[in-house]
């Protein structure tokens, strides 16, 4: 079985930059991709708030600049899927395919992924007008019409945030109550530019193959009523679930699955640090993922070394 000091699992952004880290600082370590680098970032047409791209880059040239950067230095990478973790004589054996590896430390960025609706559609125009990130492509719809779909937290702030760029917004959700705040509730309820449709599901994403997103077929669910609804764009935020199938079954997560750090990344394990979109925490983005990279990759280094004092 080959043995690593250090395997990074997940090629997005958290685990580019960790790996790189650690490859800098002489760990001898392993990166695990599923498929090929990138992560979501790859679905993002246009990146406008990742420093130094004054002009915005695309998701996958900022991809290709961190791969490009990775392989100045010496790393060896596996490309399959991650089936098992678990802790042996203080180290950790991790299951890639038909391969095992052994490793004193890992390093979990496998991200997150959102949440999709699952109406036709809806895959065949990401990036066209269907959106999961309002940060990220909220500036294209400046002036335009735009549906968000969801009731929890995560739509209604989102929602008063495109409020502020868009000319128009509607808030569908399939119930009448919203799962979030009320507070947050209240303002997008008094907000001009938001209607909410309540009791009201998405059939159907209309778009075509030039203009991108044109509308959507909507039902009422509560009268069965059908209508159509001309748009530009259409933000889903019904939520994301961590990547994390096979993580030991004693490494801490939150509520909603995701993985437990400190500041650090540290998670309750030892030797095991977390980065990126997988950690339990608010703000999900290039910039931080970076940062969480960086960070549990010096984090590592200190613990491997912690080993040989
Ligand atoms: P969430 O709280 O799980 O809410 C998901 C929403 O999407 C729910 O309203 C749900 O409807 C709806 N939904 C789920 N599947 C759907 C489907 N197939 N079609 C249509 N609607 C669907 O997710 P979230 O808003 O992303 O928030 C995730 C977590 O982060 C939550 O704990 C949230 O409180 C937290 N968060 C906190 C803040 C904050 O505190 N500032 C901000 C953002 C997020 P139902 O209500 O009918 O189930």
């Amino acid at each position: 079985m080959k043995a690593y000091e250090a395997v990074v699992i997940g090629g997005g952004p958290a685990g580019l930059t960790a790996a790189l880290y650690l490859v800098r600082s002489g760990v001898r370590a392993l990166l695990v991709e599923k498929l090929s680098p990138g992560g979501q970032v790859l679905m993002t047409e246009e990146i406008e708030n990742y420093p130094g791209f004054p002009k915005a880059v695309k998701g996958y040239e900022l991809v290709d600049k961190f791969v490009e950067h990775l392989a100045n230095y010496e790393i060896d990478r596996m490309s399959d899927e991650v089936r098992s973790i678990a802790a042996r004589d203080g180290g950790y054996v991790i299951q890639i395919g038909d391969e095992s590896v052994e490793t004193k430390a890992v390093v979990l960025c496998t991200g997150a992924r959102y949440r999709h609706v699952g109406v036709p559609g809806e895959d065949a125009y990401l990036g066209k007008g269907v959106s999961y990130c309002a940060l990220c492509d909220g500036n294209f719809f400046r002036g335009k019409t735009v549906a968000v779909i969801g009731g929890g937290n995560s739509a209604l702030e989102e929602s008063l945030y495109l409020a502020r760029l868009v000319d128009k917004l509607y808030l569908i959700h399939r119930r009448d109550d919203f799962r979030g705040c009320k507070c947050y509730q209240h303002k997008c309820e008094v907000n001009p530019r938001i209607t909410m449709l309540r009791s009201t599901v998405v059939e159907e994403i209309r778009g075509d193959l030039f203009k991108g997103v044109t509308g959507v077929a909507l039902k009422n669910v509560k009268t069965g009523e059908k209508s159509e609804l001309p748009l530009d764009g259409v933000f889903v935020f019904i939520g994301f679930e961590p990547v994390a199938s096979f993580v030991p079954q004693d490494l801490e997560r939150d509520k909603a699955g995701f993985v437990v750090t400190d500041c650090e990344m540290r998670t309750n394990l030892p030797g095991f640090f977390a980065a990126g979109d997988i950690r339990s925490k608010n703000c999900r983005q290039v910039a931080t993922a970076v940062g969480d990279g960086a960070t549990a990759a010096t984090a590592a280094y200190a613990y491997l070394e912690s080993l040989h004092a």
